[in-house]
């Protein structure tokens, strides 16, 4: 077949986690969602919006979400660009930054979005290996000249956090664009949005879909000065945010305490569960994120199946490097409890 560019033939493309259909029993820990449900104020908006609100196209610039982040992060609202998810972000920081010559550079292991990004641009994804306690490779990373590279803080799978100050010096080393992808920085305990008023090539990203427990509504957002959100703002779709999410979304963004609440427990139960799989045996990464990252010293594919099997299911990546390690996000306490039954029972 030669209908399609060669790269596209060539890649394999981007596999999402398994999603059970509505409804099943299936205790479900293998995609960071929140295990606690969105904001009430979220529900009632939806319960009230107005047919006219689907009549219309909605607002280009979703003007009625970017101003609820401006009030709650600090920043102007001419700082900020809304997105699809934030996944729709990085596919916009990629087709707009990327010549057919350059790079796109990133630590290993890491989001495998970033590497479907580049293949589908037709552009080489430069891998740069973190070391096993995910420490970031900076002087690679520097050298690797990347138009863009991503940074991913909290990491996924690892659960790790960089340092700001690391971050700091990559920025300021980059010939290109630096984004510290913040998809889970509502589980952490620090955040980079100060680099982006300190250096012109820095973007922050940020989604509702782990800490606002909205994954189904797709929706994020981008930090970064102006001049920047300028030029992304010209490739993005126009209405890739519809007028639904632009209005739930700001009504997520005005109940921060929901989200605040919902985090401290999982926190607490993240803490409680890397006890609990250490205990049994396990090595754990420490986590800043909603989920833990953990090595087996039993085959971890067959851990993942058995686990499958009796209805839990975690992450398994069939990639070098991480055969021998599962991704677990944090659960309910109750719905821990299952997964620490189980991993017992299959371990002794
Ligand atoms: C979940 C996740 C995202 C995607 O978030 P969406 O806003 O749902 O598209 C981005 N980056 C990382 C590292 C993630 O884990």
């Amino acid at each position: 077949m030669t209908y399609f560019r060669k790269n596209i033939m060539a890649m394999p493309g981007y596999q999402p986690g398994e999603q059970p259909p509505l409804g099943s029993q299936v205790i479900k820990l293998n995609s960071n969602e929140n295990p606690y449900p969105p904001s009430p104020l979220v529900l009632e908006t939806l319960h009230q919006l107005d047919s006219e609100l689907l009549r219309r196209y909605p607002d280009a610039t979703a003007a009625r979400f970017r101003q609820s982040v401006s009030q709650v992060l600090g920043v102007p609202a001419d700082w900020l660009v809304v997105g699809n998810g934030s996944d729709d972000l990085l596919n916009i920081l990629v087709r707009a930054c990327v010549e057919s010559d350059q790079r796109v550079v990133y630590p290993t292991p890491t989001y495998v979005l970033y590497r479907t990004l580049a293949q589908i641009q037709g552009v080489e994804p430069r891998e740069v290996p973190y070391d096993e306690r995910f420490n970031l490779p900076l002087d690679n990373l520097i050298g690797a000249e990347g138009a863009v590279t991503f940074v991913a803080s909290p990491n996924s799978p690892s659960g790790t956090t960089t340092p700001i100050e690391l971050l700091d010096e990559l920025a300021l080393h980059l010939p290109g664009i630096l984004v510290i992808d913040e998809a889970y920085v509502d589980f952490a305990d620090n955040h980079a949005l100060s680099l982006t008023q300190k250096y012109d090539n820095v973007i922050v990203l940020r989604t509702l879909s782990k800490g606002y427990s909205l994954a189904g509504l797709r929706l994020g957002f981008a930090v970064a000065n102006p001049d920047l959100i300028a030029e992304l703002t010209k490739v993005k779709d126009s209405y890739s945010v519809d007028a639904i999410a632009c209005v739930l979304g700001a009504a997520a963004m005005q109940d921060q305490q929901h989200k605040i609440t919902n985090a401290e427990r999982i926190k607490a139960s993240r803490l409680k569960l890397a006890h609990y799989l250490e205990k049994l045996g396990f090595r754990v990464w420490p986590s800043q994120a909603n989920f833990l990252f953990v090595q087996s010293w039993q085959n971890a594919e067959h851990l993942y199946q058995a686990l499958k099997h009796q209805g839990v299911l975690v992450r398994y990546f069939k990639q070098p490097g991480l055969e021998d390690k599962l991704r677990i996000s944090v659960g309910t306490d109750e719905q821990n409890a299952v997964l620490c039954q189980l991993l017992t029972k299959l371990t002794s």
